[in-house]
């Protein structure tokens, strides 16, 4: 009915398809020792340059962050809108992002070998505040679709969301590659598929981290244990022509775990020993000197934290947060406490990793919402999920008195994770406000972090590099100023500039034992967001709409018509949100009706006028208008009706 909404139909955003395999680059010409990475400018007419330049358009690129308003192009960046590229039969390892490194979250990295591609990891993200409405991004797998036939799997290195989240969305488009995984992250997986409906369409295999070797294609990949706040969490160990690659994982070292064995240091030492060419190593908790906290000391200071509560004890975590949610069960039973779970993710969370014994639960301890509800208040402990002040969340809507069964009230104490995923600090403070007002105790708990807790510190990093002893350092997972931090690390040990491989999403890597090169043109890696159940369908028109909506408001005008006569039969209608509050502003709200008729009359007069032109005309000229007079800009949706 409007011109916005054609836009937005016929925006197709995502999938776009290109006829390239990495050994169709040509090469940067750059030389590798170069700590900042190779920029992709392209030459003239090249493959990807029109997505490219647009996609980064200011001078300091590395500080920006793709924005979906300027980077959602999928259509500009479609194959064969360039020149052919010129075949480049290099036959060196290459190694590329799809997401991991330009945001906590999303993570997704494959290696590619002459005809033989894998994949590592395949999660979300969650998206940024200017992205309004959006739940998810995951990685842009355009290339992978491309060259799906040349996947020869995805290989998982544990069960987190930013790590396997995407794989219901993406599975398919790229051909249904086999995923290999440890027994909880593919037991996690499962679930999540069956939430899509799709168990039996994806094929997965359990791998025993202590014995497997996979052949997969050219590349052999071994695992070796490590710690992360999930159990079940493997590093790699890569075979390639051109040597081992070694991927951490998440990781720390907890010596002292729970539920699961220690990091397994012998193997890593063996496997630098055998000669290392590249470490790709966990970045997430490079700025944080000394040591990750252990599972077994946080679980010591739960029990302090429990024991101090006099009323109901609250607790909101990540569903994934396995090795917490164990804590919580022990600290619980510790108190003589009953436990609650409220959240549907958290409860599904908890029956797999039951299912599969990585939960330890006594039979009677959880009591459903309503029984706990009416349970006196210092023998009841409420396990949510809402750390990140989603606005659906358990935590959320108790904290506004909307929950079913709990509304938090003067006497409860409620524990908070601490860390705020980039983009949600308001909502987080929202519902911290609101926990407050209800007259909670509200406990930062930060050792409940998913990012503080479960990452390698500093010292870990560097007794890492130390066993592993790679020719080249490779941080990978987080934003750029993490891995520049973990590089820091890797120069106190001596790692000259052209031992560290440091790059952004989409740019490619290609390796050997004597040097590493940055590839001319990145690989598109533009945001695909997830809102509801639709995937990409929310592109870059939605998200401008919806970022002009909340910037200008919206102005609506209405004109009736006589369809025969064409004039125009009622005052113009005005409807606006969030632009000027009309009443105030009479007196510009009736020289926008004067101006709409006035622009209206003389299109109207002239011959075979099409109304569609009008709407368009109208749309411009009041938008120039209301600017000129409020120095704002709504978004202008004009409606003709016929009658
Ligand atoms: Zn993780
Ligand atoms: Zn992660």
């Amino acid at each position: 009915m409007t011109q916005d909404n054609k836009n937005q139909t016929s925006a197709k955003p995502k999938m776009t398809a290109y006829h390239a395999s990495l050994d169709n680059f040509s090469r940067s010409t750059n030389q590798p020792s170069q700590s900042q990475p190779q920029r992709t400018g392209g030459s003239k007419g090249s493959f990807f340059q029109k997505g490219q330049t647009s996609r980064r358009p200011s001078q300091n690129q590395n500080q920006n962050r793709p924005r979906p308003n300027k980077n959602m192009k999928g259509q500009n960046q479609k194959s064969g809108n360039g020149q052919p590229i010129t075949f480049n039969a290099s036959k060196n390892l290459k190694i590329c992002h799809l997401g991991g490194l330009e945001m906590v979250g999303k993570n997704c990295s494959f290696l590619e070998h002459g005809n033989d591609i894998l994949v590592i990891d395949m999660g979300f993200g969650f998206p940024d505040a200017d992205m309004p409405g959006a739940d998810y991004v995951i990685p842009d797998v355009s290339y992978l679709v491309e060259n799906r036939s040349r996947i020869k799997g995805i290989v998982l290195t544990h069960g987190h969301m930013d790590h396997i989240g995407a794989i219901p969305y993406l599975i398919e488009k790229i051909g249904s590659p086999t995923i290999y995984g440890t027994n909880l992250a593919i037991g996690i997986l499962k679930e999540k598929l069956e939430e899509f409906g799709m168990t039996n369409r994806v094929k997965t295999v359990v791998i025993d981290p202590e014995k497997d070797n996979l052949k997969l294609g050219i590349f052999n990949v071994g695992f070796f244990r490590v710690n992360h706040n999930i159990p079940d969490t493997v590093g790699l160990v890569i075979d390639t022509p051109d040597g081992k690659v070694v991927h951490t994982a998440d990781f720390k070292f907890d010596l002292t775990p729970i539920n699961e064995p220690v990091i397994d240091l012998g193997r890593i030492a063996e496997i630098g020993k055998s000669g290392v060419l590249a470490l790709m190593i966990d970045s997430t908790g490079a700025r944080n000197s000394g040591y990750a906290i252990s599972e077994s000391e946080i679980k010591e200071n739960l029990l302090d934290l429990f024991q101090k509560a006099k009323g109901r004890i609250f607790i909101a975590s990540f569903s994934t947060l396995i090795s917490r949610i164990q804590q919580v069960i022990d600290t619980t039973v510790a108190v003589n406490r009953k436990l609650t779970v409220t959240g549907r993710s958290m409860l599904s969370a908890i029956e797999v990793a039951g299912k599969l014994g990585y939960l330890k639960v006594p039979n009677d301890l959880i009591l459903t919402s309503q029984k706990a509800s009416k349970y006196p208040d210092d023998k009841i402990v409420v396990l949510s999920t809402g750390t990140q002040g989603e606005d659906s969340s358990a935590l959320t809507r108790m904290s506004r008195g909307e929950h079913k069964f709990f509304k938090i009230r003067k006497g409860d104490t409620v524990v908070l994770s601490s860390s705020i995923i980039p983009g949600n600090e308001a909502s987080v403070i929202e519902v911290y406000d609101n926990l407050l007002r209800a007259g909670a105790k509200v406990v930062d708990y930060k050792q409940m972090d998913i990012h503080t807790s479960g990452h390698a510190h500093q010292e870990e990093l560097k007794t890492m590099m130390r066993l592993v002893n790679p020719k080249y350092v490779y941080p990978l997972h987080g934003n750029r100023y993490m891995r520049e931090a973990n590089a820091d690390l890797a120069r106190t040990l001596g790692y000259e500039e052209d031992k560290l491989i440091i790059v952004d999403d989409g740019e490619v890597v290609e390796l050997n034992q004597d040097r590493f090169a940055v590839l001319k043109p990145r690989i598109p890696t533009s945001l695909v967001l997830v809102d509801g159940l639709g995937v990409g369908d929310v592109g870059n028109i939605v998200i401008r709409d919806r970022q002009a909506m909340a910037e200008g408001g919206i102005f609506v005008i209405i004109l009736t018509i006589n369809h025969r006569t064409g004039e125009i039969l009622t005052s113009p209608d005005i409807i606006s949100r969030g632009f000027v509050y009309m009443r105030a502003a009479e007196n510009l709200i009736h020289r926008a009706r004067t101006e709409i008729r006035s622009i209206f009359k003389h299109h109207i007069a002239r011959q075979n006028v099409d109304l569609q032109f009008i709407k368009t005309t109208l749309r411009e000229e009041i938008g120039e208008f209301l600017y000129d007079e409020t120095k704002r800009r709504p978004m202008v949706i004009p409606v003709i009706i016929e009658v």
